[in-house]
């Protein structure tokens, strides 16, 4: 991918910045850096990158974290944009970083908005099903949310306006459109109803599914009987949709789609540290990440050896402290269990205790085998 030109600076974490492309069909793609902080925490994404898509009809995909709707505008009349003149808004997936200021962008610009037909039971409420939900009375993409209760009230309205939403087409599983020279790859795994979306078979944007440098949290597997009964019909009788596994069979899913696709952009870490990261490959970036957590699975059989060991004592002895600070050390534990999910299932861990919060090697490492096929 040729490096985008920088049409705003911003910051040098990217916030606040403005970058454009030019597709071989000559349609123009800007990126506007959203700013994305979470506090008291290092683990920090950098912001979230929105894309408008100058075609016959204009596309915006993502809307960025709650809260920014003035920076949005601003970023859009640098371009000589308002809101106007976005006629779609396509959701990769219902995180507030994402889909933080949907319904002032969408109502401001009277635009359809386009999302996987997940997103619907994602943004809706389901008090009356609980099924071990730990916030039942929240919508469904939050109803297991780990984030302190400050975090959760700052949610409130804005997962209220959301739930108001129409939503106007619902993208099926993989899709394309080719009069608007759009296609969606159904991508779940961080999220249930994650999609990536591309372009002229030349560009994908990838949501959070594909970043560079880093790797997105992955949901639990353990998520899908807490919230089997609210996905809709055709997605309950199997778990296909959370857990790393979900998300392994998604990356290996974008090694096989139609090359080449010549530019990949990331919803995080486009520009970083005052420098581009540039994924050449999308390919090989998913094949990188899929070695990555199986490398992960492997380090953290190594901790457990054939001990009982409780895990957060495994995220203590894998993450620097600096991470474990605030919100930290839940996203270090969901981090750490949606691994052994795996190889508990694969027979290489068992899990004990009430919580089911202790964990013991069983002497062998199946995970190998079974992570390994979808390195092919
Ligand atoms: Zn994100």
């Amino acid at each position: 991918m040729k490096t985008p030109d920088v049409i705003l600076r911003g910051e040098n974490n990217g916030e606040g910045m403005v970058v454009h492309y030019e597709t071989a069909k000559g349609t123009d793609i800007f990126g506007l850096g959203i700013p994305n902080t979470y506090i008291d925490t290092d683990w920090d994404l950098g912001p979230t990158w929105c894309c408008l898509i100058i075609g016959q009809t204009t596309t915006l995909i993502d809307t960025g974290r709650l809260g920014n709707v003035e920076v949005f505008g601003s970023l859009l009349k640098s371009i000589g944009k308002e809101f106007q003149d976005i006629d779609r808004v396509v959701i990769t997936h219902s995180h507030e970083d994402h889909d933080g200021n949907l319904a002032e962008i969408v109502s401001a610009a009277n635009a359809e908005l386009w999302a996987h037909s997940i997103y619907r039971q994602m943004i809706s409420y389901h008090p009356h099903i609980k099924d071990g939900a730990k916030h039942p009375e929240l919508p469904g993409s939050c109803r297991l949310c780990n984030m302190p209760a400050e975090f959760n009230r700052s949610c409130l309205p804005y997962q209220r306006k959301r739930s108001l939403l129409n939503i106007d087409f619902d993208i099926e599983d993989d899709q394309s459109l080719p009069d608007d020279g759009l296609g969606f790859v159904f991508t779940p795994g961080h999220t249930p109803d994650s999609i990536c979306v591309l372009l002229e078979g030349e560009v994908i944007f990838t949501g959070d599914t594909l970043l560079p440098d880093i790797t997105p949290h992955p949901s639990l597997a353990h998520a899908f009987e807490v919230n089997r009964r609210i996905l809709p019909t055709g997605y309950r009788q199997k778990n296909v949709v959370y857990g790393l596994m979900s998300y392994i069979r998604s990356l290996n899913k974008i090694t096989h789609l139609p090359q080449p696709l010549r530019a990949t952009f990331p919803a995080h870490r486009l520009f970083y540290d005052g420098r581009f990261n540039i994924i050449h490959s999308p390919v090989d970036r998913a094949r990188e990440i899929i070695q990555f957590h199986i490398d992960r699975c492997r380090d953290i059989l190594n901790i457990i050896d054939n001990k009982l060991v409780d895990m957060e004592d495994i995220a203590l002895q894998y993450f620097p402290r600096s991470l474990l600070r605030g919100m930290g050390k839940a996203m270090a534990l969901n981090e750490v269990m949606a691994h052994i999910e795996i190889m508990e299932e694969c027979g290489d861990v068992c899990l004990t205790g009430e919580k089911r919060d202790v964990a013991q090697g069983t002497g062998s490492c199946n995970f190998l085998t079974t992570m390994g096929t979808y390195l092919r």
